[in-house]
């Protein structure tokens, strides 16, 4: 037997179809009476329909969420918080605008109402990530933990199939990485694995048919589940790399998550052989890293870093970077081995077979 920790994260969580049609009640068990609505431009719209659902506690609508939340637009959204005297905000939208709410909530310690309408996963995790002067901080706090989330599967259904995909690869990536954190645990291993087999079951299906309700739900009940993986146990090779390769080309979030995810399995693969069984296993497959490699192709997503923007040029000067702060990994770093895993993700290659020995 194996000795461990579990904490679990607190917050309450809504899931269905129609939901957002609780969001009163839901604002009325929170005590709160001047909420603020956030959204990308995007989703204006959107936000402002569901937010006719709290009817007179709606104070006004920031629609300025951008993705890797930089800090000035969080000031301009502090100046509407502080301006209105909101005493929440709701968030309605993707990992951006779930990253604003977070970010005011940080400040503030206001209550948080989230209405995620992708598979990224911020929303059950107390983790930020800011960014000013091109460098993204993360940090972990609990007044950054939201409060309810309030899971509408019908939102979904307009999330196109090609960022479906990418997100729900980017959902998955928490899990895998949760089966071999230094904190794994078997209460999130489970949801790891439960998560991982949802979203692989519902993607495909989403890809033929995006409009499928069914395969909608399963796909956010897996994000959610890999959204607590994340927010749970501590993360690896896989997110410190991307972390790497959106701060130094802004590469769009899903898709790269997407790219680097089968080559950073590959590489762990060696030392975490329990975690490549569950995963190989929620995949219906025998190799994780190749598993996921061709989930995600066979679904259309773009595999090589170089066509989703990073320049071919700085792959030194990125493995310089990722080597630069060390952090736990199951297995060791080293130089080269680092510079073949993101050359084979910059060329979008397929991993090869694992070698377990
Ligand atoms: P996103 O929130 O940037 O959304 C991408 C685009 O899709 C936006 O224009 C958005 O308005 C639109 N969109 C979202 N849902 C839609 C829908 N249902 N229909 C149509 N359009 C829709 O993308 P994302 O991948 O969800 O989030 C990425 C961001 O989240 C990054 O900044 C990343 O760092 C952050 N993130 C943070 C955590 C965390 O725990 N802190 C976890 C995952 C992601």
């Amino acid at each position: 037997m194996q000795n461990f920790i579990y904490t679990g994260n607190p917050g309450r969580v809504v899931f269905g179809s129609g939901t957002i049609e609780q969001l009163d009640s839901e604002a009325e068990k929170l005590g709160v009476k001047r909420v603020l609505v956030l959204s990308t431009p995007e989703q204006a719209e959107q936000a402002k329909a569901i937010s006719d659902h709290l009817g007179d506690r709606i104070v006004g609508l920031f629609s300025k969420a951008t993705m890797h939340t930089p800090v000035e637009v969080t000031m301009a959204a502090m100046e509407e918080v502080n301006s209105l005297r909101a005493d929440a905000v709701l968030s309605v939208g993707g990992g951006s605008t779930t990253g604003l709410g977070k970010a005011i909530a940080f400040r503030t310690d206001l209550p948080q109402i989230v209405v995620p309408t992708t598979y990224a996963g911020s929303e059950a995790t107390p983790i930020l990530g800011e960014t000013e002067n091109g460098r993204k901080v993360t940090k972990s706090d609990p007044r950054i933990l939201p409060e309810v989330i309030v899971y509408d599967v019908d939102l979904t259904l307009s999330l196109p199939v090609s960022m479906s995909v990418t997100s729900g690869i980017n959902a998955i990536a928490h899990a895998v990485e949760a089966l071999y954190a230094r904190e794994a645990n078997p209460i999130i291993s489970m949801m790891a694995e439960t998560g991982i087999g949802a979203l692989a079951r519902a993607l495909p299906t989403l890809k033929t048919d995006p409009l499928n309700r069914d395969a909608r739900a399963e796909a956010l009940y897996g994000a959610w589940l890999c959204g607590v993986c994340l927010g749970s146990v501590g993360m690896a090779l896989h997110h410190k790399l991307c972390h790497t390769l959106g701060g130094m080309f802004n590469l769009p979030h899903a898709p790269m998550h997407t790219a680097v995810l089968p080559h950073a399995v590959a590489y762990n693969a060696p030392a975490a052989p329990d975690a490549m069984r569950r995963i190989a296993k929620a995949l219906n497959a025998t190799d994780a890293a190749q598993a996921l490699y061709d989930l995600a192709s066979h679904l259309g997503a773009e595999m090589s870093l170089a066509k989703i923007g990073m320049p071919a040029a700085q792959l030194g000067e990125t493995v310089d970077r990722a080597m630069a702060n060390p952090y736990w990994n199951p297995r060791a770093l080293d130089r080269s081995s680092l510079e073949a895993l993101l050359s084979a993700a910059l060329h979008g290659e397929r991993p090869p077979a694992t070698d377990m020995r």
